[in-house]
């Protein structure tokens, strides 16, 4: 079984991500910047935040946190992101999710011009990603995307499936393998017999938010799994598939932690440049 090791990973594409920011330098006497909106004091936010920041800048980004107390107003942060879009000096801003209830996702994903738009949840981007136009794409999605490429290089035919339909992770998901010639079934909590769906699979992608729900009777033999799930239990973080009895049937699985979730922010880190490539031939 190939252990997909999405640290490794991560590793050699920040260090590509590093030359490039090295010769975008050279290019333009300037580099990436990327800004994120910390709103409130939840801990995973605060260490995601906290990672994406010191990988930007260990590539050489100029990286900036800009953070708010729980109860700050809407308005305010409104109108930070409209600075944020008109400073010529940020190329990609991000708003931590989960936000507090009183503050409207929507608006605050609408109000980030789509082409700083570094997370890719801006509709114009989703619209691009589904028509097959440049866009940015959603960081978790893109970094699956990228193991997946690298343990089997031709998708083409192949029957994925996807577990969970957020627009986070399963529906960007999907329109990637669809690009690349998969034939795609996305599965929810809806869906009748997710066992049999699944073993009808080649390509399994689990983004569920359920520990191990994935068994080792659920999936084909020599199957690539993708784990997206984190998920914190009794016995520390798990993913959404039994890593234990997929890895037994499994031609390639992802381990967690240590597979997708570093992928992410490397991918956060690509999407940056990516704007600032944009932003700069626009
Ligand atoms: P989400 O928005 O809660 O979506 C979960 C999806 O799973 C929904 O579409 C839901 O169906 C579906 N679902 C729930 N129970 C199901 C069941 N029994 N069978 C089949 N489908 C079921 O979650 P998310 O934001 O996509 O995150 C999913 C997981 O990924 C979580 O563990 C999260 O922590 C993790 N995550 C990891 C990373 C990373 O970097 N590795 C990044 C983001 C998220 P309905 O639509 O019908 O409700």
């Amino acid at each position: 079984m190939i252990l997909i090791d999405g640290k490794k990973e991560a590793g050699s594409l920040r260090l590509k991500l590093k030359e490039e920011v090295n010769e975008l330098k050279k290019k333009f006497n300037d580099v990436p910047g990327l800004t994120v909106i910390l709103i409130g004091e939840l801990a995973p936010s605060q260490i995601y935040v906290r990672n994406k920041e010191k990988s930007a800048k260990e590539v050489g980004l100029n990286s900036d946190v800009i953070k708010y107390p729980e109860d700050v107003d809407e308005k305010t942060v409104l109108k930070k992101i409209k600075d944020l879009n008109e400073n010529k000096s940020i190329s990609g801003i991000l708003v931590q999710l989960p936000l507090p209830k009183h503050i409207d996702k929507k608006k605050i994903i609408d109000t980030i011009i789509p082409i700083k738009d570094v997370d890719g949840f801006h509709p114009v981007n989703v619209g691009n990603l589904s028509t097959g136009y440049e866009s940015s794409i959603p960081c978790t999605p893109l970094g699956c995307y990228l193991l997946l490429k690298k343990v089997e290089p031709n998708l083409s035919g192949k029957k994925a499936l996807i577990i969970g339909r957020s627009n986070l992770n399963g529906k960007p998901m999907a329109q990637l393998l669809l690009k690349e010639n998969c034939t795609v079934t996305i599965t929810h909590s809806k869906t009748k017999n997710l066992k049999s769906e699944c073993l009808e699979a080649d390509i399994i992608i689990a983004a569920v938010g359920i520990p191990k729900l994935v068994k080792g009777d659920w999936v084909k033999k020599d199957s690539i799994v993708i784990d997206v799930g984190i998920n914190k239990t009794d016995k520390g973080i798990v993913g959404d598939v039994d890593f234990e009895e997929v890895s037994k049937k499994a031609k390639a699985l992802t381990p967690v932690p240590g597979g997708v979730g570093p992928m992410t922010i490397a991918c956060l880190i690509k999407n940056t440049i990516d704007c600032f490539k944009r932003i700069k031939s626009s």
